[in-house]
């Protein structure tokens, strides 16, 4: 099936009006980006704001990857708690690691403002839901590591989940008020418009296939033969990693993540499902998320087929978990059904690699890169523009590790989410 189908809801309601021309001839330029994600884009409107020339150079177009179709959840953090990250990188370095990752959304939320970026963001909070009785210490161990580091994350027992969720299926969860939740494709487009407006060089259809030092700087060619030589270069490809940088591609796994959109929910079902319009993901090996947009569609996703998917049957396990939480929604249908591909690494953390003298790469925020990857932008701007060191990202550099037996990942993630089913079914 074909992967550029891009059958989202956030396309369904406002195709994209703007597209962004091939680069078609040589061009010079401080900067190269490649990959135009939320990553991409937003170091490049911080790095253009910097007085740096930029070019950004999409195989599709900008937002095609994961950055215009994923859940649109803010969800503050990474996988593990706070004091992980102080255990693991010292107090310093992990201290400034948690900082900035929990506080992305306020960094997100401030670009949006200052670009003036209109992308139906709300900030009613994130949830974590405990599906079993059994998740209840795993859920409330990191919401108290939170709370002690300061976190505005509440505990909510059964009850008071239930009246937030509108059913009593989780046990307890947690209450995260930094997050919320935006149309992405909107959120990716306005950084685009915000980049290009400030000078940026944006070009759509332009696959680099070829990267290498030329002289002192570096020699990007796409796949019409048009070149950009650049001092700094970054890489932003994540789960679209194609053969450009082989071990690239093959230090991150490309798990499909599907996502199903409901009809319009009626009035009573709209006040009675989500009704707190909280994002909210639950606790599992196989991690269910979901949230009610502003048009009152209920958005939900999971794990799905290791394949492109553009239609709501294909993805009939995750209708039934809806059903099951909520049995009115048999009743109201689902509007499309979509998918993308998210960087998984061996450790679930994201990646910063200096690959060669001014050549970066960044990669794997494991399903929570909206506010980081933009958030990320501007140290990633300042590094580009030659202002600060590869140790002022926050996201420590590390060396660029493949991942044994890469071409069988499609077996090993086949296997590994039928094993966490199975798990989940005996948990119970
Ligand atoms: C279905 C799904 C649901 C998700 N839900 C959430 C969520 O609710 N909350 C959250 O925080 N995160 C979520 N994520 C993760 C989030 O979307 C990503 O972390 C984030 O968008 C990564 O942005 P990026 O710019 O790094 O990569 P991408 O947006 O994937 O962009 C990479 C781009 O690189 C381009 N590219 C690849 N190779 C080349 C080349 N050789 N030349 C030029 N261009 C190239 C691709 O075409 C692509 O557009 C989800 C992801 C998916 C797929």
């Amino acid at each position: 099936m074909d992967e550029t189908a891009h059958t989202s809801v956030y396309v369904l309601d406002r195709p994209p009006a703007v597209t962004y021309p091939a680069l078609t001839e040589a061009a010079v330029s401080d900067i190269a980006i490649v990959g135009g994600g939320l990553t991409g884009l937003s170091a490049a409107l911080h790095a253009v704001e910097a007085g740096k020339s930029v070019t950004v150079l999409e195989a599709y177009e900008p937002g095609w990857g994961a950055s215009g179709r994923n859940g649109g959840q803010l969800n503050p953090g990474l996988k593990y708690d706070p004091s992980w990250f102080l255990q693991k990188l010292g107090q310093q370095r992990g201290q400034a690691l948690v900082d900035f990752a929990w506080s992305s959304v306020d960094k997100l939320a401030e670009i949006i403002a200052r670009a003036d970026i209109a992308c139906d963001m709300r900030r009613n909070g994130t949830i974590r839901a405990a599906v079993k009785s059994s998740d209840i210490a795993a859920v409330q161990a990191s919401q108290q590591d939170m709370q002690e580091h300061g976190m505005p994350v509440d505990w909510l027992d059964r009850p008071a989940l239930a009246k937030l969720v509108g059913h009593d299926h989780y046990q307890g969860g947690f209450l995260d008020r930094r997050g919320g939740d935006l149309d992405p494709l909107r959120l990716t487009l306005g950084l685009a418009s915000a980049a290009s407006s400030a000078g940026a060089a944006i070009h759509g259809s332009s696959r680099v296939v070829s990267l290498r030092r030329d002289g002192s700087a570096w020699r990007l060619t796409t796949d019409a033969g048009a070149t950009v030589m650049a001092q700094r270069v970054l890489v932003c490809c994540n789960g679209y990693a194609d053969g450009l940088i082989p071990s690239l591609r093959q230090s991150l796994v490309p798990v499909f993540s599907s996502i199903l959109a409901s009809n319009p929910l009626p009035g009573n079902l709209a006040d009675r499902i989500m009704p707190g319009r909280q994002s909210l993901y639950e606790s599992g090996l196989v991690v269910v998320y979901c949230r009610v947009d502003d048009k009152n569609r209920l958005i939900i996703g999971g794990r799905g087929p290791m394949r492109p998917v553009t239609s709501p049957s294909a993805l009939r396990h995750i209708s039934l978990h809806a059903q099951k939480l909520w049995p009115e929604l048999n009743k109201i249908g689902w509007q499309t059904a979509w998918n993308g591909r998210v960087a998984v690494t061996n450790d679930y953390l994201p990646h910063f690699h200096e690959l060669g003298d001014g050549l970066y790469a960044l990669y794997g925020y494991n399903g929570r890169g909206v506010a980081l990857a933009v958030a990320l932008g501007q140290p990633l701007a300042g590094l580009l523009a030659g202002e600060s060191k590869p140790n002022d990202i926050p996201i420590p550099p590390t060396s660029m590790k493949r991942i044994p037996m890469h071409s069988f990942w499609p077996l090993g993630v086949k296997g590994t989410i039928a094993m966490s089913r199975l798990k989940e079914r005996f948990r119970g």
